[in-house]
């Protein structure tokens, strides 16, 4: 590996791996730089949304995202009292009642997701220094500048561009000068694995309290406090903490050990004004942080890295058309704020008090009603969102991002997946001829018919958003101003 990659990745979370192998298997050679030793054993996320489910499933790790999913899924039911998903722990979206209830999430612990994304990077050719903590960062016209302490002192390297995954306290963005705007935490959670050593009969049962809400039970105890901020986030969370966090949520004493893990994470909800600046982007918890609430902060992020990684590629090897890198802000900050809004409702609705009690009780029966039942489970999974592109949409799935389709090419039965595993973008369609020009960055695969009401030819870009799609009748200009929009000649 060189020491001047295309692309410096500056974070090994999931956003990070993710991005750095899509830049691989669009023609670029990034590296990435982490400061932790060994992967974290934290377990943060416990799911993926079904657009990033999709997405590496794209790639051909679907199999091992699924492979224990009926296990996974019991498992997840079994902690969250239903099979159910939730809007601020009402637990009532019905899979069986969604628009398109067969494109679900997988449920996977972020440290494994880490490993099987660490796999697939490295299984590609990326590498990924540990122990190498980014400190500054300088960009002038051709290229950026980082330092980088290390174990054997401080170094600097050299990329044409920084895309900071280093996470909701990112130095990359603070060093870069982003804007970081949004709203204080209401409420600090703080879970640890510990053992109530007294007052553990006095607990009221799990729920919620006067000062915010509790769990416990199975070796865990948790506070959704709303009652106060930390002054340190950065330090570790201690047995005092906890035990005053329990008094001010339920107004009861105990004493508890620390036995294990230990978390603490608020809902403030900030999002960068751009996600790039110059040769320096953002994508991840660096470009938005928000309450977990609804698990779509994986969802999210992911999709930031699929989004950027053909893009970001296509400009280093010089064949991006105008203006395509920056269709990465364009496209994914409103999707981002849109996640933000809704975090910011379901904090308010967990919220303490008679009034908020009274709230959930009216929202939880709204819940109960289909449409609204849709129409909250299309929020927290995204999968009606569209970007909005510089050309007319001609079908209703133009701007979203596409399901596996399932088609007929020749005699044979096939899946849109089978092609996508290289990340190239797909042109499926009864007559590809006028897609000939663009054949060195589009596979086009000619089908009878594609198993989806209403689609007879699709054009889909490497990160799954369907740049063009047509019921049948032939659109010759539209598919070309598609491919003169995302890819050059
Ligand atoms: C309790 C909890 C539950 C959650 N549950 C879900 C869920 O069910 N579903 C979901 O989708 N999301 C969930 N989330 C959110 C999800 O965990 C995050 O969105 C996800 O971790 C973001 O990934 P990332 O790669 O952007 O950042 P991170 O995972 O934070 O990774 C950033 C990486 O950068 C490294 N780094 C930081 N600074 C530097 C530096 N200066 N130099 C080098 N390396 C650096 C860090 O060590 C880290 O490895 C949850 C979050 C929490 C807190």
């Amino acid at each position: 590996m060189t020491d001047e990659p295309d692309v410096i990745v500056v974070g090994a979370g999931p956003v990070g791996l993710l991005l750095a192998a899509e830049l691989r298997l669009a023609g670029a050679v990034p590296l990435v730089l982490e400061r932790l030793a060994v992967r974290s054993p934290q377990r943060k996320a416990r799911g993926v949304g079904p657009l990033a489910a999709e997405a590496l499933a794209r790639r051909g790790l679907g199999e091992r995202l699924t492979a224990d999913l009926a296990e996974r899924s019991a498992e997840k039911a079994r902690d969250h009292g239903s099979a159910k998903g939730h809007f601020s722990a009402i637990h009532k979206i019905d899979p069986a009642l969604q628009d398109e209830p067969d494109r679900q999430g997988v449920w996977i612990w972020q440290p494994e997701l880490e490993e099987l994304l660490a796999e697939f990077a490295t299984g590609l050719g990326v590498e990924v220094r540990r122990e190498h903590t980014v400190v500054g960062v300088a960009q002038d016209a051709g290229a950026v500048t980082l330092t980088v302490a290390t174990p054997h002192g401080e170094r600097r390297l050299r990329a044409a561009y920084v895309v900071g995954c280093d996470g909701g306290r990112s130095t990359v963005r603070r060093l870069t000068g982003f804007d970081f705007p949004g709203t204080p935490p209401m409420m600090t959670a703080r879970r640890a694995e510990a053992e109530i050593l007294e007052g553990a009969d006095r607990l009221p049962p799990p729920g919620r309290q006067h000062g915010g809400i509790l769990h416990h039970g199975h070796g865990m105890l948790a506070t959704f406090d709303f009652g106060d901020t930390p002054e340190d986030r950065e330090a570790p969370l201690t047995a005092e903490e906890l035990e005053n966090s329990v008094r001010r949520v339920t107004g009861v004493d105990v004493r508890v050990a620390l036995t294990g893990e230990t978390l603490r994470f608020t809902d403030h909800a900030r999002q960068a004004t751009t996600y790039r600046r110059g040769r320096v982007l953002l994508a991840g918890d660096a470009a938005h942080v928000h309450s977990p609430m609804g698990g779509q902060g994986l969802n999210l992020g992911l999709m930031d890295a699929v989004n950027l990684g053909w893009k970001l590629a296509a400009e280093i090897r010089g064949h991006a058309p105008p203006g395509l890198l920056d269709s990465y802000t364009a496209e994914r900050h409103p999707v981002g704020a849109r996640v933000l809004h809704n975090t910011r409702a379901q904090s308010a609705l967990l919220a303490p008090g008679p009034h908020t009690d009274a709230l959930r009780d009216v929202f939880a029966d709204l819940m109960d009603i289909p449409e609204v039942n849709r129409h909250l489970g299309r929020m927290l999974s995204g999968l009606a969102d569209a970007y909005d592109f510089p050309y007319p949409s001609t079908h209703p799935l133009t701007g979203r991002h596409c399901p596996d389709l399932a088609f007929k090419a020749g005699a044979r039965a096939d899946r849109l997946s089978r092609y996508t595993v290289y990340g190239r973008s797909v042109l499926l369609a009864p007559d590809v001829r006028a897609a000939e020009p663009w054949r060195a960055r589009v596979d086009l695969v000619e089908v009878e018919s594609i198993a989806h009401d209403g689609l007879g030819a699709v054009l889909v870009r490497p990160d799954g958003a369907v740049a063009w799609a047509s019921g049948g009748q032939p659109d010759a200009e539209g598919l070309e101003s598609a491919l003169r929009t995302w890819f050059s000649r």
